[in-house]
């Protein structure tokens, strides 16, 4: 059973080093989406935050770690031995590979003081929403933020007020994804993000 392990020590409370991306492990068609990913790099590399991530040199991931690598960034990716000879990048900073997908995800949560979502699929989604579901169980306090590129993002904010407006998540757990439609207004919002306290569960008495 994988735990959730705290590497907060020799950081000041909420200071940020490293950010998490999570983002397509294809380009999307439109160029508006490697542009940002292009972006979203150039402003990692100028704030000197260490880009973790999954260690593709594929999609738009593969354009995030070029561009902070050749900006002079730090760059660690993790990825499984499964798909490792396929795609993983062998330029990076570091490389970790690792046993599983869980193993990866774990990994990438215990290097990272925030996460990022760019456009993506269900890898995306998957491994974004699983930090912000933690956080909103409490296990952490780390800020998580999209980047809503030409609107990418519209229909999955209508799906989270839906799940709001039906009694299936708390407003407060809503306003924990921060959005931006640009790199620097997100990470300006996640330095001086504060997680909610408040119970995960709507409408249930918990036993205390
Ligand atoms: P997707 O949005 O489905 O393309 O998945 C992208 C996310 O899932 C990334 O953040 C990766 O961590 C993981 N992932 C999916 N496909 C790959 C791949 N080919 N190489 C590395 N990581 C991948």
């Amino acid at each position: 059973m994988a735990r959730l392990t705290f590497d907060v020590m020799s950081k000041k409370d909420g200071e940020m080093k490293s950010i998490c991306v999570n983002c397509g492990s294809s380009p999307g068609f439109d160029a508006c989406y490697m542009s940002m990913a292009r972006q979203l790099g150039q402003a990692l590399a100028n704030g000197n935050y260490e880009l973790i991530y999954g260690g593709a040199d594929v999609g738009l991931m593969g354009e995030v770690a070029n561009t902070v690598l050749k900006a002079g960034g730090v760059v660690r990716g993790i990825i499984p031995e499964s798909f490792a000879h396929k795609v993983s990048h062998q330029g990076l900073t570091e490389l970790r590979v690792v046993g599983s997908m869980h193993e990866r995800k774990m990994m990438m949560f215990d290097l990272s003081d925030a996460f990022v979502a760019l456009p993506g699929g269900f890898g995306t989604i998957e491994e974004f929403t699983e930090i912000l579901t933690w956080s909103q169980l409490g296990l952490h306090t780390k800020p998580c933020g999209l980047i809503n590129v030409d609107g990418y993002f519209d229909p999955f904010f209508s799906f989270l007020d839906n799940a709001v407006s039906r009694g299936f998540m708390k407003p407060e757990h809503r306003k924990m994804l921060l959005v931006s439609n640009e790199p620097d207004g997100l990470i300006n919002q996640m330095a001086s993000y504060k997680a909610p306290v408040v119970e995960k569960w709507v409408g249930v008495k918990t036993r205390t």
